[in-house]
């Protein structure tokens, strides 16, 4: 069993003052992994003063500067790229498949931060002055389990091309993952106190990272119902915030798409991150006079679809992050059940030989209506509904009826008509025949999926402050 009770500030492994002690299960197996002893206020407070000192510098470096920075901590990065993927894997349970795509992704995120600020002008001529962009000061990182470290790169990536320096407050139950990328940042060798990490519990160390004047900007990813709560506390002392927050994404089937190549991308896009994705489509709609056809095509695809031990390479489904989160699972299944949507694949209950771990069976329910719970709110389990649509107008009313808006998809032969129908989608990114990622393109969402974009220079924009020097001289 791992124990992890240090804390990472001005440079150094600190002890916490906090003295809580969390147990951390394996998601795999239920077994005791490791044990962490949490930062409370105090720790946060540490960790402003450290960052607000080293800002006073930070905030001064050239682009070329920056740069070298991010290189170093790129190339730390990926000297540990195994160990971070491992980690991931045996902590929230991540298939290998994905938590492998994930890392990769993160590596490459450092470089597509260091080409977005080469192009990125920080000084403007506009008018009769100058707009000088200069770092909002320190910002507070507050993010989820369910990608722990991909979301730390991206952000701090950010930050640091921004001059800003960072506190960070990982999920609770992302102790071993954050000790291990605090490690590579570490060894990256920036300055002390531009990066910090505090560990411990969203009403505690959150709460005060919110409240903390030192702290100019928040940036948190995690559940639309904590992103409101800190876009209410960082009023007070009028923070900046970017939030990305859940999603219930649609998926658009055309008529004209080929169904034995499409519908095998849609699981996959349902499924992804064993459903425990932000961006995930868990609705697929398809034209009314094809749902027969659909669900033959669904059903065999899930037949297939295994759900099985993380760690094997060709595992596509894991088990949920807790027991809480399997717990979660099984009500919404309960409740389509309950709400007349009629089952096509898995269920309540476990897959047999794998009940020791938090597994959930690949569950699809099919003649779901919009309205439904089940495809109004956010499951984030592997929980797909099959919408049936009437026509193009209907599927786009469909598409569009939902309190989210992070993300959408659509499939069609005809690739200027699926963008056509792309315009029309109320959603911070939408992929167009099949699954796309790129770090130089905005994310984030429309309505309540959020506040704000990341990466590239949407992203960059957020975390500087423009200033327009004038005058008549
Ligand atoms: P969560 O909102 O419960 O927790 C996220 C983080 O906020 C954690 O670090 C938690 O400790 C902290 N927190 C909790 N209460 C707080 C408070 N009062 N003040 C400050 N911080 C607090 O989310 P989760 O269950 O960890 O993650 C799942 C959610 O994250 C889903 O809703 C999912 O859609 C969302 N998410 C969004 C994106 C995106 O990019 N839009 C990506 C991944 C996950």
């Amino acid at each position: 069993m791992k124990v992890i009770d240090k804390i990472y500030i001005d440079g150094a492994f600190v002890t916490p003052h906090g003295t809580q002690v969390l147990d951390l299960y394996s998601p795999i197996d239920n077994t005791l992994a490791a044990q962490v002893r949490l930062g409370d206020e105090r720790d946060v407070q540490h960790a402003v003063h450290a960052a607000q000192a080293a800002f006073k510098h930070f905030a001064k470096t050239s682009k070329a500067e920056r740069i070298t920075y991010l290189e170093k901590l790129r190339d730390a990065f990926i000297r540990r790229q195994q160990e971070l993927i491992d980690v991931m894997v045996q902590e929230y349970g991540g298939t290998l498949q994905f938590c492998t795509m994930i890392i990769q992704f993160a590596a490459h995120d450092f470089n597509a931060m260091i080409d977005t600020l080469k192009d990125f002008e920080l000084t403007r001529k506009i008018g009769t002055g100058t707009v000088h962009l200069q770092g909002v000061g320190v910002a507070g990182i507050i993010i989820p389990w369910n990608m722990s470290n991909g979301f730390i790169v991206t952000k701090v990536a950010t930050a640091i091309a921004a001059g800003c320096t960072v506190v960070i407050k990982p999920s609770e139950m992302s102790a071993q993952q954050t000790q291990l990328i605090a490690e590579v940042f570490h060894e990256a060798g920036l300055p002390k106190g531009v990066i910090n990490f505090v560990n411990g519990l969203g009403d505690v160390v959150g709460a005060e990272i919110t409240r903390n004047p030192g702290i100019s900007k928040i940036s948190f990813t995690g559940s639309t119902g904590v992103g409101k709560l800190i876009a209410k506390g960082a009023v007070d002392t009028m923070k900046r915030v970017t939030l990305e927050l859940g999603g219930k994404s649609p998926n658009i089937i055309l008529p004209d798409a080929d169904l034995e190549s499409v519908l095998p991308v849609a699981v996959a896009a349902a499924f992804l991150n064993s459903g425990q994705a932000c961006a995930a489509a868990t609705r697929l709609l398809v034209p009314k006079e094809k749902l027969n056809e659909v669900n033959a095509i669904v059903k065999r695809i899930i037949d297939g679809t295994k759900v099985a031990d993380p760690r094997d390479m060709d595992t596509q489904i894991g088990p949920m992050v807790s027991v809480k989160q399997f717990e979660r699972v099984q009500e919404y299944i309960g409740i389509g059940i309950a709400e007349g949507a009629q089952l096509l694949a898995g269920g309540l209950g476990k897959p047999s030989g794998l009940e020791a771990g938090n597994f959930v069976q690949a569950t699809v329910f099919t003649g779901v209506n919009n309205s439904m719970r089940i495809a109004q709110e956010e499951i984030f389990g592997p929980v797909l509904s099959i919408i049936p649509y009437d026509n193009e107008e209907d599927a786009i009313a469909i598409a569009n009826d939902s309190p989210y808006g992070l993300a959408a998809y659509v499939a069609s032969a005809d690739q200027d008509h699926a963008y056509r129908v792309a315009a029309q989608l109320d959603a911070g990114r939408v992929c167009v025949n099949g699954l796309a990622h790129d770090s130089l393109l905005p994310f984030g969402g429309f309505k309540q999926s959020g506040i704000g974009r990341e990466y590239g220079a949407f992203g960059l924009e957020a975390y500087l402050e423009p200033k327009a020097v004038l005058g008549l001289g």
